[in-house]
């Protein structure tokens, strides 16, 4: 029986349906192909019982609204759908009357202004796409992507609260937010900020309470984000790279705390020696020409780019003392000088907390290549990982790693059992907290 005919209160045919939607988007958008409609009715980790009964993909702001009003009307569950890189059932169906919307064809960027230091796009854009556009014009959003900007998009992102790229400076995506016009599970369409004449100007993200940040991490429950606009800064004409090797988890996330309270990193990334031992075979298979290119590349002149490059080919996997804690620091900054300073800094501190520097080839590879192809879901061994994240205060995060690690051993017959494997990876957000 048509799943939609059975289970809602003003039953419709799939077809009929279909034909509804069809009239917004145009019969090619109305997708009823069973591998699609399984493909987002699954995530990286998890999948369901129930398959999405179509996937509806709009164009802009107006056709998601009609879609939405269309789909209220008849009681389907809606799930909205980015890139699906995501582990966390966010957009899997929970019934049998869900429709997936596909925000894949919503991905023009907008308007990049460089006099009120905006950029707005459709949250379709992925957030390698939004980059090389505003590379052109020298700019950058303030935080600038995950590690899946090659597909992943950036409504996906402001939903789930990314961080990776320039979080240690800025914080997640949310916080570089200056405006989001989200279409509601009515249909109606909500525009968020100070938006000047005709409010079709978004230039600040206060205008009263703070709207924005309602619909930043839910996930996609609240709304539906269509347009979104940040806040742009100039791109840093200098970058820095160090990485250092701390005898302990605990020692680590002190050294990062301190980091991070001084404000010097843009990006701060490390790994336990689990983590570690996995990253470098990774490493060892990624250390291929595009990555030995993009190496070269970021270097000012060919013969420093081709002696980083060589340093990364050469590092191999020998470079980290073994059971070590690997963190990989990266400082941005206008001029050459304030970058060396805060590389200074981080020395320093690293130093102040036991830790020692090693080759930089890891946190190079990072920058060199910030969106590299999405294959770290499986691990080198066939191996599934999903990530759970914590975020912590500065102050507790050592005791919290202490405590997790407690609550692992307490655990390891069960882990054991279940070949379950852990590994601990852990970046900055802004100067006020870490992520483990
Ligand atoms: C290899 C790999 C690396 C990763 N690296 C990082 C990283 O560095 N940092 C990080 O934070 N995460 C990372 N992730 C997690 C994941 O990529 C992010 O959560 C990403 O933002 C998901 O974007 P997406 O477009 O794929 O969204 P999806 O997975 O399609 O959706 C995610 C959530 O957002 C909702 N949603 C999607 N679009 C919209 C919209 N327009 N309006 C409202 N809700 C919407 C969905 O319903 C769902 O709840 C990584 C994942 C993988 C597989």
């Amino acid at each position: 029986m048509d799943p939609l005919s059975a289970t809602l209160s003003e039953p419709i045919s799939t077809p009929a349906l279909a034909e509804r939607l069809a009239a917004i988007v145009g019969a090619d958008n109305v997708c009823i192909d069973e591998a699609k409609r399984k493909l987002h009715s699954e995530d990286i980790w998890s999948n369901s019982d129930d398959v999405v009964v179509l996937v509806v993909a709009p164009a802009n702001t107006g056709e998601l609204a009609e879609v939405v009003k269309v789909l209220g009307d008849v009681g389907c569950s809606i799930a909205p759908r980015g890139s699906g890189m995501s582990y966390t059932s966010a957009y899997v169906p929970a019934n049998s009357h869900t429709v997936s919307i596909d925000t894949l064809r919503m991905n023009r960027i907008l308007a990049v202004s460089r006099a009120d230091m905006t950029v707005t796009v459709q949250a379709g854009v992925s957030w390698v796409q939004l980059n090389e556009a505003l590379a052109k014009e020298g700019l950058r959003t303030p935080f600038w992507g995950p590690m899946s900007g090659l597909v992943s998009t950036i409504g996906g992102g402001l939903s789930q609260l990314n961080a990776m790229f320039g979080a240690s400076q800025y914080g997640t995506s949310s916080e570089s937010v200056v405006a989001l016009t989200v279409v509601t599970g009515t249909g109606e369409v909500i525009r968020t900020g100070a938006r000047g004449e005709a409010a079709n100007h978004p230039f600040y993200r206060h205008f009263g309470p703070d709207l924005a940040g309602i619909f930043c991490g839910d996930c996609g429950t609240l709304g539906i984000k269509a347009e979104v606009t940040f806040r742009l800064i100039t791109a840093p004409a200098h970058e820095d790279y160090a990485s250092f090797s701390f005898p302990s988890g605990e020692k680590l996330l002190e050294a990062m705390g301190e980091m991070s309270r001084a404000g010097i990193a843009s990006e701060m990334c490390a790994f336990d020696p689990g983590l570690t031992e996995v990253r470098m075979k990774r490493m060892s298979l990624m250390a291929d020409m595009k990555t030995l290119g993009a190496v070269i590349g970021k270097e000012k002149s060919l013969g420093k780019g081709l002696l980083s490059a060589a340093r990364v080919a050469l590092g191999g996997r020998s470079f980290i003392p073994e059971g070590d804690y690997p963190l990989h620091v990266i400082t941005e900054g206008r001029s050459k000088e304030a970058v060396a300073f805060d590389m200074t800094e981080a020395r320093r501190i690293a130093r102040d907390f036991d830790g020692t520097e090693i080759e930089n080839s890891i946190a190079k590879i990072i920058r060199a290549n910030p969106f590299p192809p999405l294959n770290s879901m499986v691990g080198p061994t066939g191996e599934a990982w999903v990530p759970v994240h914590g975020v912590c205060p500065l102050s507790t995060a050592p005791q919290i790693f202490t405590e997790i690690q407690k609550f692992y051993a307490e655990n390891a017959a069960l882990f054991a059992e279940h070949e379950i494997h852990t590994g601990f990876l852990f970046t900055g957000m802004a100067t006020n907290a870490l992520i483990i």
